[in-house]
Parts: C-alpha cells; sequence; structure tokens
C-alpha cells in the first residue's frame, strides 16, 4: 500500500522536474548514489553520495531538513517496513531542493534489527526507471555493487555463486573470480571463527531468515572483523530453498559496535559471565573501566557493576605490576599505542595468580572511542613455565643451580664487572663413597653435603656443576669474607655423616679466584679457579687455596709433567737408586730400597713425587713398576754374584697401590725371583699403608700369594695413614717401615712414647721394625736402644747409583766383616790402614766414624 503510494506521488509531482536536474543518467555515467544513516528515530541523515545534484549539499543533513514534508512520513513507514521484513523496496521521496524541487527515487536496503543504512539511487524521473532506455535489471546490479556492504549469493552447498566487489574485498581478495565457486570455510578461518555455517544451513533448514546478527568473523590470515549481517533463503520458482543470501557489513570500526554491545548487554553478559575470560572496557572521557563479573574475580575485586577509576583497578597487583598497567594504560588512552598486551602477577586472597590482559582501541572516523580486551587466567601456564625453569636451571638431585646458571652468572658479573669471588669445590672421598657404598649412597651424601654448603654459603649463588664439584658465586669485594665461608665450608663437610645408617667421613676441598678484569669469560674463572682447588688438594686436602698466578705456572708445569713421563717412558729413561738398609745393633748392611729415578730431556734427574703421579694415572706405572722389579731383581743377583753381599741381603721394592690394582704384578715379581734364581726372602715388597687398609681384599690375596713364596711385606710409611696401631695386626705384613714423621719426634718426650709403642706393638706382633728418615745420631741411638731392628736414613746411607752401592759394599764388607774375630783377622782387612786403625782402637766405630765412613762425609 504503502508503496503504491510513493509511486503515485511520484507520478503526480514529477511532471517537470526532469528538466532542471543537474545530473543525468545517460552514457554509462556513474549513476549518483547515497548511503543514508538512520540517526534517531525519525532523522535520516545523508552520509554519503557519490554524485550530487549540483549545487545541492546533503552531506551531513538529516533527511528532515531536505525532503519534501508531504513525502517524508510515507518514506519512514516505507524504511519500517523494509526494516521489520527486509528485502528492497522501491521508494519515491522529493528532495527540496531549493527554487526548484527535484524529484528523487530511492530504493532502499535496510539490515535488520539495528538500521545500519540505507542505499538509494538518484533518478531523474520515474519514467527513466520504468521507461524503454532503462535496464532495471543492470540497475539492481549496479545497486548490487554500490551497497555499502558484502553481498553474497550462495548455493545449498555454501558455495558461492555470486558476490559483490565488497565481499570479495573485504574477504581479502580482488577479483570475483578468487571467491566464486569457493565454499565459505576455504575463505574464513576454522568453524569457531564465524557462525556463518550455522546460519547457512539454519536458514536452508528452516526457510527463514537470520537478520541483524552481530558476527565475529575470522581469517585465515589471522584477521578479524566485527560484522552486523542478515541471511536470506533463495528460493526457486516452485518455492524450493535453493541456496542462500545475504550481507554483512564491517562495523568493527565503528562506534556501532559499543552501541551493539550495549544493546545487547543481556547476551554480552551472559557471554561474559560464561566465558572463563574476564571483558574490561574501558571510557576515553571519564577513564573508568567497567568489568564483568569474571573480571572484577581476576583482579580480586568486588563485583558492583559501578564504574571503577582506571587507576584503582590495580589495587591487587603486585607493585612493579601495578606500575607497568598504569604506564601502558596511560600510554593506551594518550593514543601513544593502540592495543595492550600485559601479564601481572595479582595476590587474589591469598592465592598468588597470573592473569594475561589484552586489549585494543575502537576507532570511529580514526578517534579513538573506547578500549575494550579481555583477561585470562594464565596461572596454570605461568606455574608450567616456572617448573620447566626450575628443571632448566637447577639441578635435579639437590635443587642447587645447575652449571649452566653459574657459568650464566659468573658471565654475567665478569661482563657487568661486578666484583665477586667464585669458589670451586670438590669432594676429597666422594669417589671412595660411591664406588664402595653405591651410587644411592653416593647420592645421599651429595644431598646432604649441599644443603650443608646451602647453610654457609650466605647470599651467594650455589650450584652443582656435576659429580661432587660445587661452585659458589659470592658478589662483593670482601675476599676475606669469601675465605671465611670456604673455612665454614670445609668445617661444615668434614662433620660426621650418616647415610643408610652408616657413619662416613670426606672432606672438601675449595679454589678460591677473586674475578677480575683479566677474566673474558666463566671458563676462564673456573679454570683458575680449578687450580687453586687442586692446589688445596694437593697441599693436604680439607682445605681452600686462594689462587695466585704462580699456581697456574704450576699447572702448566702438569702438563709438562705429563709430557716428561710419557717421553721417558718412550724412551726408557729411567734408573734406579739404592739406599742402604742396616742392622741396628750390629750396623751391618743388611739390605737396600730400591728407589726410582727420571732423567729428563736436559739431564736433571727427577725424584718420584715429581712423576709418580702421572705415571699412575696413566697406567705406565704397570709398565714401569715391572722394570723396577726386573732391574732390582738382576741388580740383586749380579751383587750376589759378584760376592758383595750374602744371602741374608734383601732388596727392598716399592709397589703402589695402583699397580696392585692393575693385573700380572704379583706374576711378574714371582716370574723375576725365578728367573734370576733368588729366594723369595730375598725381597721385600714395600707398600703404603693406605693402599693395605683400602684395598685389603683385594690386596690380601696378592700379598698372601707372594708371602707364600717367602716373600717379605713391609707396611711403608707407617704412621701417616689413617689407621691405628690397633689395626696393625689384622694387616699381612712382615716389616714395619716407621715413618721419618715418627723419627723425627723421638727426641720430644711425646712424640717419643707413641714410636715406643709402635716398636713394642710390632716386636709383640712379631714383626720386624725398620725406621726411616734416620738424619741425625740421636735418633740412631734411641732407635737402638729402644729394639728397633734396622735403620735407613741420610745418617748412613742415602739412595746411590748401582755402582755407589757396590763400592759400599766393598768398602763395609771390607770393615765390618772382621768385627766378631778382630783379634784374628786384622791383618786380613790391614789394606785399608785407616780402616785397621779404627777397629782395633774401638773394636767397632763410632756412630759418627761409622757415617763418616758409610757416607764418604762428615756427620753433623
Ligand atoms: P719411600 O718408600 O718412603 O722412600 C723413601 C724416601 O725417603 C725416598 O725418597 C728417599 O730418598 C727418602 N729418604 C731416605 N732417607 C731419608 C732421610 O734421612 N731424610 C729425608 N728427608 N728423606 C729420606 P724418594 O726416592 O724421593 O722416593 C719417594 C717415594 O717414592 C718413596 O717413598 C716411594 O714411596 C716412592 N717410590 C720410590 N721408588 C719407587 C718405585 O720404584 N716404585 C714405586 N711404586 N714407588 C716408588
Ligand atoms: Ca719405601
Ligand atoms: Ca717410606
Amino acid at each position: 500500500m504503502a508503496g503504491k503510494d510513493f509511486v503515485e506521488a511520484v507520478d503526480d509531482a514529477d511532471s517537470d522536474a526532469s528538466a532542471s536536474s543537474g545530473f543525468t543518467f545517460s552514457s554509462g555515467q556513474a549513476k549518483a548514489a547515497m548511503d543514508l544513516d538512520v540517526q534517531a528515530d525519525d532523522a535520516l541523515l545523508i552520509q554519503q553520495v557519490s554524485i550530487l545534484p549540483q549545487g545541492f549539499e546533503v552531506e551531513g543533513r538529516p533527511l528532515s531538513d531536505i525532503a519534501v514534508p508531504s513525502d517524508r512520513l510515507r518514506f519512514r513507514q516505507g524504511i519500517n517496513h523494509v526494516l521489520e521484513n527486509g528485502g528492497i523496496a522501491r521508494l519515491l521521496l522529493r528532495l527540496d531542493m531549493g527554487d526548484s524541487p527535484h524529484a528523487l527515487i530511492g530504493i532502499a536496503k535496510l539490515a535488520g534489527e539495528y538500521p545500519i543504512g540505507v542505499s538509494g539511487l538518484f533518478f531523474e524521473s520515474e519514467n527513466s526507471l520504468y521507461g524503454n532506455d532503462v535496464d532495471e535489471a543492470s540497475l539492481y546490479r549496479e545497486l548490487f555493487e554500490r551497497l555499502p556492504f558484502a553481498v553474497y549469493f550462495k548455493d545449498a552447498d555454501a558455495r558461492y555463486i555470486r558476490a559483490n566487489n565488497n565481499f570479495v574485498r573485504s574477504a581479502g581478495f580482488t577479483h570475483q573470480k578468487d571467491v566464486i565457486g569457493k565454499t565459505w570455510s576455504s575463505i574464513f578461518a576454522g568453524p569457531e571463527g564465524s557462525t556463518l555455517p550455522h546460519g547457512d544451513e539454519e536458514v536452508i533448514r528452516s526457510g527463514q531468515p537470520m537478520v541483524g546478527m552481530t558476527e565475529l568473523e575470522s581469517y585465515a590470515d589471522g584477521e578479524s572483523k566485527v560484522v552486523h549481517s542478515s541471511r536470506y533463503p533463495i528460493r526457486s520458482r516452485s518455492g524450493e530453498v535453493v541456496g542462500t543470501m545475504g550481507f554483512s557489513h564491517d562495523v568493527t570500526q565503528s562506534a556501532r559496535v559499543v552501541e551493539a554491545l550495549h544493546r545487547s548487554e543481556q547476551r554480552y553478559a551472559l557471554a561474559a559471565q560464561a566465558s572463563r575470560d574476564g571483558i574490561w572496557d574501558l571510557s576515553v572521557e571519564d577513564e573508568t573501566f567497567e568489568f564483568s563479573a569474571r573480571m572484577c574475580e581476576l583482579l580480586g575485586l568486588p563485583d558492583t557493576r559501578e564504574p571503577i577509576p582506571e587507576e584503582d583497578a590495580y589495587l591487587n597487583f603486585r607493585p612493579e605490576d601495578r606500575e607497568r598497567f598504569r604506564r601502558e594504560f596511560a600510554k593506551l588512552l594518550t593514543g601513544e599505542i593502540n592495543t595492550i598486551e600485559q601479564t601481572a602477577s595479582i595476590k587474589v586472597d591469598g592465592r598468588k595468580v597470573w592473569i594475561e590482559v589484552i586489549g585494543t582501541a575502537l576507532k570511529v572516523d580514526g578517534e579513538v572511542v573506547r578500549f575494550i580486551g579481555s583477561a585470562a587466567d594464565i596461572t596454570e601456564d605461568r606455574e608450567r613455565e616456572a617448573e620447566l625453569e626450575i628443571l632448566a636451571r637447577h639441578d635435579p638431585l639437590t635443587g642447587l643451580y645447575n652449571r649452566r646458571v653459574l657459568l650464566e652468572k659468573v658471565d654475567e658479573v665478569l661482563d657487568e664487572r661486578i666484583p665477586a669471588t667464585l669458589l670451586a669445590l670438590d669432594l676429597d672421598y666422594f669417589k671412595v663413597i660411591n664406588d664402595s657404598l653405591g651410587h644411592q649412597a653416593g647420592d645421599e651424601v651429595l644431598c646432604e653435603v649441599a644443603s650443608r654448603l646451602k647453610s654457609v654459603s650466605g647470599s651467594g649463588h650455589l650450584g652443582r656443576l656435576g659429580g661432587d664439584e660445587f661452585a659458589l658465586l659470592l658478589t662483593g669485594d670482601d675476599h676475606t669474607l669469601a675465605e671465611e665461608i670456604a673455612a665454614k665450608m670445609t668445617d661444615e663437610v668434614r662433620g660426621e655423616l650418616t647415610v643408610s645408617g652408616l657413619d662416613l667421613f670426606t672432606t672438601a676441598s675449595i679454589g678460591i679466584v677473586k674475578l677480575s678484569d683479566e677474566y673474558n669469560d666463566a671458563n676462564q674463572a673456573f679454570r683458575d679457579a680449578d687450580i687453586a682447588l687442586y692446589a688445596a688438594k694437593k697441599n693436604g686436602k680439607s682445605r681452600y687455596e686462594v689462587f695466585e698466578p704462580e699456581l697456574r705456572d704450576a699447572a702448566d708445569n702438569e702438563l709438562d709433567r705429563q709430557v716428561m713421563v710419557r717421553r721417558a717412558v718412550q724412551e726408557n729413561d729411567f734408573f734406579l737408586m739404592y739406599q742402604p738398609v742396616f742392622e741396628t745393633n750390629t750396623q751391618a748392611i743388611n739390605g737396600a730400597e730400591a728407589l726410582l729415578r727420571l732423567t729428563r730431556e736436559d739431564g736433571t734427574v727427577e725424584a718420584p713425587p715429581a712423576f709418580l703421579p702421572y705415571l699412575e694415572q696413566s697406567e705406565l706405572i704397570a709398565e714401569v713398576g715391572e722394570w723396577v722389579i726386573y732391574t732390582a731383581l738382576s741388580d740383586l743377583a749380579a751383587w750376589k754374584a759378584d760376592g758383595l753381599i750374602d744371602g741374608d741381603f734383601r732388596i727392598g721394592i716399592n709397589v703402589s697401590r695402583k699397580q696392585f690394582l692393575l693385573p700380572g704384578l704379583a706374576d711378574c715379581i714371582l716370574e723375576g725371583i725365578d728367573a734370576y734364581n733368588l729366594s723369595g726372602d730375598e725381597l721385600m715388597i714395600e707398600v703404603t699403608e693406605t693402599a693395605v687398609v683400602n684395598d685389603q681384599d683385594l690386596l690380601g690375596n696378592t700379598l698372601e700369594r707372594l708371602r707364600s713364596h717367602g716373600i717379605k711385606v713391609a707396611l711403608d710409611d707407617f704412621g701417616t695413614g689413617q689407621s691405628s696401631l690397633s689395626v696393625l695386626h689384622e694387616m699381612p705384613v712382615d716389616i714395619l717401615k716407621i715413618d721419618k714423621s715418627f723419627i723425627d719426634r723421638v727426641h720430644d718426650k711425646n712424640g717419643r712414647s707413641i714410636t715406643q709403642a709402635a716398636l713394642w706393638l710390632a716386636n709383640s706382633l712379631g714383626l720386624e721394625t725398620i725406621a726411616e728418615g734416620v738424619e741425625e745420631a740421636p735418633q740412631f741411638e734411641w732407635l737402638q736402644e729402644n729394639g728397633c731392628d734396622m735403620v735407613q736414613g741420610y745418617l748412613l746411607g742415602e739412595p746411590m747409583l748401582e755402582e755407589e752401592i757396590r763400592t759400599m759394599f766393598v768398602r763395609l764388607g771390607q770393615i765390618l766383616r772382621p768385627v766378631p774375630d778382630l783379634e784374628d783377622e786384622v791383618e786380613t782387612t790391614a789394606d785399608d790402614a785407616w780402616a785397621t786403625l779404627e777397629i782395633a782402637k774401638m773394636n767397632r766405630p763410632t756412630l759418627a766414624e761409622w757415617a763418616e765412613l758409610v757416607t764418604g762425609r762428615k756427620a753433623a
């Protein structure tokens, strides 16, 4: 009805309008078109006009201003009809264009629930629309393209059959052929991105249009838009639904989104409630937030539904986060940034929660009207990240930092030139514990040690580098503090440890290095800390050493020494020296100890402490040890053959613990004895106390086998190990060699009593005794008085070359052999006049004279 009236109205009013019209539609010229904006209930604002009637300003003017009054109401009714029912209507409206009123025919198409727009074409007259020279279909096509909407037609399978350029462009393409024939899902991102396909199905199923929906369209490139859209069924002539058509209008950048959000507040509130995310909306004008209930919950704020001043929103934030949020939102409000993406830690009811806040500015015509966004609880993610972080940075056994972190931290202080001290710590007996008690016990020890170290490491960064190595990084230039902490650490570790019910004992050695400009990276710092650590071990363990450059030279020396040892083995540049052993009472020489020497390339001679550790490390000791055994036995055999010594003489050969651990030692010794036609009791194997105690079984078996062949076993360096006199009877030994450190103390009462006890105990156990390192006459006299069987030391004889000891045998043999029958045999010894004189005079030389004779120099 209304439409008919309009048409009639056009008929009435149009009679003379065309002549003075300022625009024509002839010759393919673009048609004048306009978009109308429904502002208020009855105001229609002309938004956009592509071609204006000449001299006519319509843009921004309400229709009420420019329409002929009698047309207004009917035009409005026509629009309302379309608003309610959708579709396209032909409407006639005459515009009051000043002097001469012009006629206009509008065709309006409106989007459902929210009247988003009205589009129209200006026509010169009704005739031009219905007349012969106007192709109405092309006008519709024209309109189809000109509509400020994305318009499309789809078949029943949601395949695009037709789409206007707005659609093509809004979908991110340039040509219609890019879209036609494609399905919805190949253009838009995943099904959750949009309700479009559901909408299509719904429309096809029900045959009912869906109009005025606000939807989020997501595209494959990650972009998304908020659109208002409507969808209608397409019916065949028989009324069957064969597809859908629809249009959508991008309102992402429009204030209407906010309007829509408010209008659909209920829906929005429901969505916000249901969502795990909080939703916020910040007003630019008064800088207040509106929060969804969930948002309030996340922020730990009461849900008052009242706007909250921007700066009050961060009440429960960690102070540093609060400051950051204020800064970032200030930037958002001043337009410095358009989007926000921040995380914060919040205390809610005593629980720590992490939230991630994202948001964006809503702009209309380049101007920000609001900010909207959401917030999600990311506590679980954070906790998982934190766990991973802990795993990546900590030693799983002890919970201390791992090597990587320590290196990182050292690099950091070096880079920033922060004064600091690095301590490298290593347990002294951990390997023994691990090997003998197993890894479980080893792990327990490491954990216990870690917690003890932690208790004294102050504010430093403590880490386990691996195995039984720990490190502590202390910042600050208080180096005495570092030494105090090192001392505390060694004390702490030394304390008794109970692991799996066993009382264990371990100690720690520490290397300290002051970090200075000299270091470029952590590796260099750790290298020097290790050098100092090595020195601490060498200097007795359970102690610390501070790194000095000289130590580095010593370490370089280490390498030299390894090279030296390898070379000597290749070139066989070893030789033996022999140190005589004397019977205390008769002062007769009754044995000699073979001592190994190495000749360097430059001809200088090295004693065992300088090379033995490297021989043992490299296991070259096995090869060299065999050589020692054969050489000493062959020398002994030669001395015997030359009549220099008799059958009571015993050669002592040192065998280190490491040699026992390598196979073939006993075989080698026994074969050697055989080869040189010697008997077992002419040989004495010298083993150290620590070797016997630590490897009782292994050593015990080998030693028993040797003893069963008459070979004597001497316990070397007695008194320097850990075992006490009380376990002496358990050891498979025949001879006790009392260490020089005991002999050094015989002049003081306390020291003397221990040596006395050792001698007494050895005697009562039937062990022979040899005193080592006898350097002074009073020591010898005391040993003589206290029943020590044999003596060895610089006083009576230093280690000497094989030809030197031969000379000594000759000399002493000539002096001493006759002693018991001095009167009878004085003539046979007379060829040494001096000796004869002495013997004749004293019957036996004084100790000093004797020592002088033996060593060839005056005794002190
Ligand atoms: P050791 O078995 O205790 O040998 C005695 C060491 O004390 C020798 O040092 C000797 O030169 C030194 N000495 C002897 N009398 C005195 C004295 O009155 N005063 C002082 N201050 N020192 C004295 P050397 O030859 O340097 O040997 C050191 C250690 O090397 C030996 O200690 C022994 O454990 C080991 N060793 C020597 N030769 C061999 C060998 O062929 N094989 C193995 N496995 N170890 C050896
Ligand atoms: Ca020895
Ligand atoms: Ca010794």
